[in-house]
């Protein structure tokens, strides 16, 4: 690995320790040239494979794009999407594998989204969970009518067709996920 400093193209490595339950190991490095110390960790790629069998490593970015589009009206902070893209992302992490479908990305942002919203997870199960009947759909409808008791979780204003809003759609975002590997210098 190059040294952030001097830009030496090796470094040797002087420690290795796990992170996060052994989901990561952080190592420390040491440049031969400058001397100076700085450490990175490593951890799995988390790979999404789209509709399309395209792969692409998992940003919180884009489920946020896709969330904030069903949260659109409701009263739901940046903060609030942030704190859920990160929820999803150790939920997905937790599963253990190296590789998930975007729809298993959709389906781990329901229950947080929930929890944030029912309007906006209702108009993102409409798209993301494969409802076997209209009565399954009018029973989760009738199902949180009563946990809102007279809220305002009606579907009667969620007929807008929520194209696009997923993960798997979103469209020129930097990546914002864990990177492979960083650098983190110390001086
Ligand atoms: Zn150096």
């Amino acid at each position: 690995m190059r040294c952030p400093f001097c830009r030496h193209p090796d470094s040797r490595v002087i420690d290795s320790r796990e992170m996060d339950d052994g989901q990561a190991i952080r190592r420390r490095r040491s440049c031969p040239q400058c001397s100076r110390r700085f450490s990175t960790v490593e951890a799995a790629v988390l790979m999404v494979v789209k509709r399309s069998g395209v792969t692409e490593p998992f940003q919180r970015s884009k489920v946020i794009t896709g969330v904030r589009r069903a949260c659109q009206g409701r009263p739901v902070g940046d903060d609030d999407l942030a704190q859920l893209a990160q929820q999803v992302e150790e939920t997905i992490r937790a599963w253990g594998m190296a590789e998930v479908a975007s729809q298993q990305v959709g389906l781990a942002i329901l229950d947080p989204l929930r929890e944030l919203d029912e309007v906006a997870y209702l108009r993102f199960a409409s798209v993301y969970r494969s409802y076997t009947s209209a009565e399954d759909f009018a029973a989760e409808i009738a199902d949180m009518r009563r946990r809102a008791k007279g809220g305002d979780a009606g579907p009667g204003d969620d007929t807008e067709p929520a194209d696009g809003t997923g993960p798997g759609t979103a469209r020129g975002r930097p990546e914002t996920g864990r990177p492979r590997a960083r650098g983190v210098p110390v001086s």
